[in-house]
């Protein structure tokens, strides 16, 4: 009876001494080791998208493929359209200051013409797991970029898109990026410059960083300042193999990348869990 009750104590011993090293870790240690990745521009580095930049086929294949987000290029015409490119000139002649039709001709590399944002939507929409991440391209002044603001908010409204699950915010504008924190403080609105730090971003109502990386290898404590503010991180654009391993370390929430197949087998290597759109739940908080 007695040797049973030593056995028993040992055990009960043994148990708690097991537990102690999963109650010691921290709470967010979890999160910390999830990562999504952002196709940039889509996922147009591979054959089917026929290596096109912002076409409709680079979205597809980002949605097919299951990365996290897929981003892409907003610019507007003189006549209000939105279409989806990145340079802000075609041909030499400023986007925002010619109709669409001039730009109707165009071709990208694959033979698509230039998505108009409606268009680009259409496809966003069927499948609703990958986060859109919208960048809004600085126009000639405010007063311009607060129409193209209103613009953006009124299609994507149109197309049941004006959902923090669905789409987030990036731009290098300054104004654009307070502009949408003041009208939409629920969705991620995120600053590319990389010129401040996360505090002084949070205090003018910008509530996320998408910097280029190697603004995070020189303020390696950024990504948790942020985090810790409750704000989104991203880096951008990460190609190559050294530094996306390094990025990986910095630990962002989001790396954006014209090899996303080449960030997710690193995410694999570094031991970081791949956060995949089919387990995207929330836009502003995946990790
Ligand atoms: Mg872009």
């Amino acid at each position: 009876m007695k040797k049973e009750r030593i056995v028993k104590l040992f055990m009960m011993m043994l148990c708690v001494m097991m537990m102690i090293p999963a109650a010691a870790a921290p709470k967010n240690r979890i999160s910390k080791n999830r990562m999504g990745i952002v196709a940039h521009r889509g996922f147009w580095n591979c054959e089917e998208a026929g290596y096109a930049r912002n076409s409709l086929a680079a979205l597809r294949c980002a949605q097919e493929a299951g990365f996290w987000g897929s981003e892409f290029d907003v610019n507007m015409t003189a006549d209000d359209t939105l279409i989806v490119f990145h340079d802000g000139k075609i041909d030499g002649k400023l986007i925002e200051d010619y109709p669409f039709a001039e730009f109707k001709s165009y071709r990208l590399g694959n033979g698509e013409p230039i998505p108009t944002l409606d268009q680009y939507l259409e496809q966003g929409k069927l499948y609703p797991e990958t986060m859109l991440v919208y960048e809004l391209k600085p126009h000639s002044s405010p007063e311009v970029e607060d129409r193209f603001v209103r613009l953006t908010i009124e299609s994507l409204e149109k197309h049941g898109l004006l959902d923090p699950k669905r789409v987030m915010f990036i731009s290098f504008s300054f104004h654009i990026c307070q502009r949408l924190g003041e009208l939409l403080p629920d969705f991620s609105v995120q600053y590319l410059e990389g010129n401040m730090n996360p505090k002084e971003v949070k205090a003018v109502g910008i509530n996320g960083i998408d910097y280029h990386f190697s603004v995070f290898d020189k303020h390696p404590l950024w990504p948790k300042e942020a985090r810790k503010l409750k704000m989104t991180t991203n880096a951008w654009t990460v190609n190559k193999d050294e530094d996306i391993r390094r990025v990986i370390q910095h630990r962002v929430m989001y790396i954006t990348t014209d090899n996303p197949l080449q960030v997710r087998e690193l995410l694999k290597e570094a031991k970081v869990r791949e956060v995949r759109s089919i387990n995207s739940t929330s836009a502003s908080a995946p990790i």
